[in-house]
């Protein structure tokens, strides 16, 4: 699991995030949706680590991570801009995380080869990032995050780049991922309906401060208040 404390963060003198406690249980779909602004990426960089704590604590599986690195987190993070090595093959990119580790060669070829089945990249193994598509060239920076086998990915809004039908198509493909790794994932969005559709778990963020939490259905039924109905998009 990943506990978030009193977890709060200052840049300077402006608060961001005043105090936030959240719990994630293992194997959780949980998105944090919310405005521009409001603190959803600062948040996710907190937990994996690329970001100081100003106060509170991050634990995951029971110890206290707040100072740790992120590589000791045990977290793979996937980015909006995917950040892929262009002079590299697919095969690769998804193999670099493995390769740094100091993995022999049979042990990452497996785990490459199995990544690349769960994500239909097996035909493009020896393309480059140049030659593939958005949708693609995203999954192999999930890839990359797969092999690695950690306790939680952690997404930022990895599907904006894409235009409309792609997202439909790969917001079907995370879930599908979850399903079939069952792994704890944090996704952040300011999309409603990929919120609606792919959590467990949604926390709505306003300014920094949690304004709800609850399942897709909680939060759509009984909306706390204006903000969450309208973002949520409840009858009112
Ligand atoms: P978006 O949906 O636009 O990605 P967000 O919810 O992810 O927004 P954050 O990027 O977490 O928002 O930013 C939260 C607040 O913190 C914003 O007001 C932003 O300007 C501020 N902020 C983020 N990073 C820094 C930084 N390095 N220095 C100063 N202020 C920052
Ligand atoms: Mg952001």
């Amino acid at each position: 699991s990943i506990t978030l404390q009193k977890v709060s963060k200052s840049f300077g003198t402006t608060s961001v995030i005043p105090e936030i406690d959240l719990d994630i249980n293992d194997g959780e779909f949980v998105v944090f949706v919310g405005p521009s602004g409001c603190g959803k990426s600062t948040l996710l960089r907190m937990i994996a680590g690329l970001e100081d704590l100003s106060g509170g604590r991050i634990v995951i599986d029971g110890k206290d991570m707040s100072n740790e690195a992120p590589a000791k987190r045990g977290l793979s993070m996937v980015f909006q801009s995917y950040a892929l090595y262009p002079h590299m093959s697919v095969y690769g990119n998804i193999a670099f995380p493995l390769k740094m580790d100091g993995q022999d060669k049979a042990a990452i070829d497996k785990k490459v080869r199995d990544a690349a089945n769960i994500l239909n990249l097996t035909n493009y193994l020896d393309r480059r990032p140049g030659q593939l598509s958005g949708g693609q060239r995203q999954r192999v920076a999930i890839g990359r995050a797969i092999v690695r086998q950690p306790k939680a990915f952690l997404f930022d809004e990895p599907l904006s780049n894409l235009d409309a039908a792609l997202r439909g198509n790969m917001r079907l493909e995370i879930s599908d991922l979850h399903h079939q790794l069952k792994t704890t994932m944090i996704y952040v969005t300011h999309d409603q309906i990929e919120a609606m559709t792919m959590a467990d778990k949604i926390v709505v963020l306003n300014a920094g401060r949690i304004e709800q939490v609850g399942s897709p259905l909680e939060l759509y039924r009984n909306p706390r208040n204006l903000f969450v109905a309208g973002f949520i998009g409840s009858p009112r």
